[in-house]
């Protein structure tokens, strides 16, 4: 049996993961769960995999947690610590599906114990690509990708040397507004970004995907994982999310994945890796589809695209200031404070004034580090979101 947990269990990502699991729970042992406000789902799920331990980011949900789960023999267990010491348990295969920089801390405790990280969580890479793949080598485990462009990347460079591949291309669906003229876009609500034209996802992905954070995200982590160069890598606007990407070669041949945009092919492929099992997603009929489309991408439509090439530009900690400034103005658009286009405004504005060297941050990449400037950075996001408030 193969021991797995998966971080971020009651997401989006956790609930697909949970699907392909519990088809065959005679080939796994469920060590840990992990999810925030929903404990119902938690508990449900956690009883159901008979988990070892289920635990809530929640410090005062816990007690709700232990009632949920009482009778079950499941622990309960609740606060960031104890999410990172169940990521920590020996296991097998990790999934990292919790959203945002906090999905940092458990995904380093899981390759420290070598287990086998599937990586959705793409933060932390963007915040902390080098030190994720230092603490991958340095304990012998492996990180595998689940975001459907990287799996599609990571699928078409199986025999491949590295040294051949020219190009690598990440498809973009556009998002909820690609169709919009310019001049609405300041006006989109948060009900309407948080309506995605292809993919079923957690609300915040979804806003990413109408503002192109999410491609912006992306190809830092494209650039992190494959180790390209920036200019290596491109983005292509494809509608229909049917090619999730394509890698170029020196030959001039162009590798594609092709798939329904259904994340339970990128999952499933990074649990049976690397053998190929049956998986229960839709067959496509090309005939039926008939035509595939393809757009450059606008990059004064979607800011978000060039901040990310500066950003790779800049390197060391340039990843954390952007994924941080870019959580706190995602929040202030949630929370109705920011109109849609301030978003990639207030990020800019973070990156231009944090660029400059501080003197008590040292630029090592350390999780310790990572934490001061994403610390700092959502101070100044906040800063600059309030200023324009007032
Ligand atoms: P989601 O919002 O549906 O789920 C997030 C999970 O994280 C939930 O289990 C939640 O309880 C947990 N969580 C939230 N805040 C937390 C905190 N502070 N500490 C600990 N746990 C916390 O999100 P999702 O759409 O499943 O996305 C998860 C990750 O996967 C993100 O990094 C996202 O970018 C990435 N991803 C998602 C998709 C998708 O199809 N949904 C595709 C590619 C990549
Ligand atoms: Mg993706």
């Amino acid at each position: 049996m193969r021991r797995v947990s998966i971080l971020g269990a009651t997401g989006s990502i956790g609930q697909n993961t949970i699907d392909l699991i519990a088809r065959a729970p005679d080939a796994y042992d469920v060590v840990a769960l992990t999810g925030a406000g929903n404990i119902a789902q938690l508990a449900e799920d956690a009883r159901r995999l008979n988990a070892d331990v289920a635990v809530t980011a929640h410090s005062h949900l816990l007690e709700d947690l232990r009632t949920a789960l009482d009778g079950s023999g499941v622990e309960a267990a609740a606060g960031s610590q104890a999410i990172a010491e169940a990521a920590a348990r020996p296991a097998d295969w990790v999934m990292s599906a919790i959203v945002g920089a906090a999905g940092l801390a458990p995904g380093l405790a899981a390759l420290q114990q070598g287990s086998t990280l599937a990586l959705a969580n793409k933060e932390s890479l963007v915040c902390a690509g080098q030190l994720m793949l230092s603490t991958a080598k340095a304990h012998g485990a492996r990180l595998l990708p689940v975001d459907s462009e990287h799996s599609a990347v990571f699928q078409a460079l199986v025999g491949e040397d590295m040294a051949a591949v020219e190009r690598i291309i990440i498809t973009a669906s556009g998002g909820a507004f690609r169709d919009w003229p310019m001049e609405d876009l300041a006006n989109a609500t948060l009900d309407q970004a948080s309506s995605h034209p292809n993919w079923d996802m957690g609300q915040r992905i979804t806003i990413d995907s109408a503002s192109m954070f999410n491609k912006a995200m992306e190809l830092i982590e494209t650039r992190e994982f494959f180790g390209v160069e920036p200019e290596q890598i491109e983005v292509l606007v494809h509608p229909e999310s049917m090619i999730h990407a394509m890698v170029g070669f020196r030959d001039g041949a162009l590798m594609a994945h092709v798939g329904p945009p259904d994340m339970r092919h990128a999952i499933g492929y990074a649990l049976h890796w690397p053998t190929r099992r049956d998986l229960p997603v839709a067959r496509l009929d090309l005939a039926e589809i008939g035509q595939l489309s393809f757009r450059a991408p606008c990059e004064t439509r979607w800011p978000a695209l060039r901040l990310a090439r500066e950003v790779m530009q800049a390197g060391g900690l340039a990843g954390a200031v952007f994924n941080a400034a870019k959580e706190t103005a995602l929040d202030g658009f949630i929370a109705g404070q920011l109109g849609f286009n301030d978003m990639a405004a207030i990020v800019e504005d973070v990156l231009t004034k944090m660029s400059a060297p501080r003197g008590h941050i040292d630029a090592t990449m350390s999780l310790d580090n990572v934490a001061k400037v994403d610390h700092l950075a959502r101070q100044e996001a906040t800063r600059v979101i309030h200023k324009r408030a007032g």
